[in-house]
């Protein structure tokens, strides 16, 4: 087995604000030289660092728009967020709680800190990821699959050295609940200081790795601190993460989809004739309705 290699280690420079709610740093397509193929099938990643709002009567966020063709996943580490659609579904995303919502064909969606929270205020930690769907899954029904924290797969290290949390994908053998259109694996790996894991994905797997707490060092020698993307060569299959601090890191990989992306706004599809015909089905109320 090969190592698979750093490319780039890439940290937070320029934030901008999702509404009033969300301070994020955009790693996915960046500025910082991924575009939205690099990374497929995950096509945007906003991460929001920790950050800390006052407290509000009025819960800050984003209001009501669409998204088509796509996924977006929902990590909430310090914070709890509030989601709201136009098929009457809704939800609250708890601190350590994942919401992997299937847009597909169609949604309206708000998304705002949780109100009795936004009332306390406090700090906001989150990711999200937009996770692209293959051409013949695009049009499929919107579906939820709200994955707490109690329900993921834990991969449990020797030596009390920490745990790997399974979202989706398999960590040897340990399962993650969520299902995908196209394979993938998502982890949290909560490392205690000195652990190391060693992970192997397919070369041609597209892999990042964000850190959400701590410090690690990549394959011995890539320094990567609190906040920093880690993007992977696809060079190889195996490498290594040791924590230098008490670390959590975010870990992606998937198989991409190489399939045209035609992607505006809110909406991810292969064709600019099907992205017109998104913005006509929303601006005819083809999404349903959902109040502000
Ligand atoms: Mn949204």
């Amino acid at each position: 087995m090969k190592t698979k290699t750093v490319e780039m280690v890439i940290a937070p420079q320029r934030y901008h604000w999702v509404g009033d709610g969300f301070r994020v740093n955009n790693y996915i397509p960046s500025t910082y030289g991924l575009d939205m193929e690099r990374m497929s099938p995950f096509v945007l990643m906003d991460y929001n660092s920790k950050y800390t709002f006052g407290p509000s009567e009025k819960p800050k966020g984003v209001g009501v728009h669409p998204h088509r063709g796509f996924e977006t996943v929902t990590i909430a580490y310090k914070g709890r967020i509030e989601h709201h659609d136009s098929s009457g579904g809704g939800g609250i995303i708890g601190e350590g709680d994942v919401q992997w919502m299937t847009a597909a064909s169609g949604i309206l969606h708000k998304e705002f800190h949780e109100r009795e929270w936004s009332k306390k205020g406090g700090e906001l930690q989150m990711v999200q990821l937009w996770v692209n769907l293959p051409a013949k899954h695009k049009m499929s029904n919107p579906r939820y699959q709200p994955i707490e924290n109690a329900k993921m797969g834990r991969y449990l290290l020797g030596n009390n050295q920490g745990e790997i949390e399974v979202i989706a994908g398999e960590y040897m053998g340990m399962k993650g609940s969520a299902q995908t259109f196209s394979p993938m694996h998502l982890f949290n790996a909560k490392l205690k200081k000195g652990a190391e894991a060693n992970f192997s994905f397919p070369e041609n797997y597209n892999t990042a790795l964000l850190i959400i707490e701590g410090s690690v060092v990549v394959n011995g020698t890539e320094e990567a601190p609190t906040d920093n993307f880690v993007l992977m060569a696809n060079d190889g299959e195996q490498f290594t993460v040791e924590a230098t601090d008490d670390a959590v890191v975010l870990i992606l990989s998937g198989e991409p989809l190489n399939e045209p992306i035609a992607a505006q706004g809110p909406f991810v599809m292969n064709t600019r004739a099907e992205l017109m015909e998104a913005y006509e089905d929303f601006h005819s109320g083809k999404f349903g309705y959902l109040e502000d």
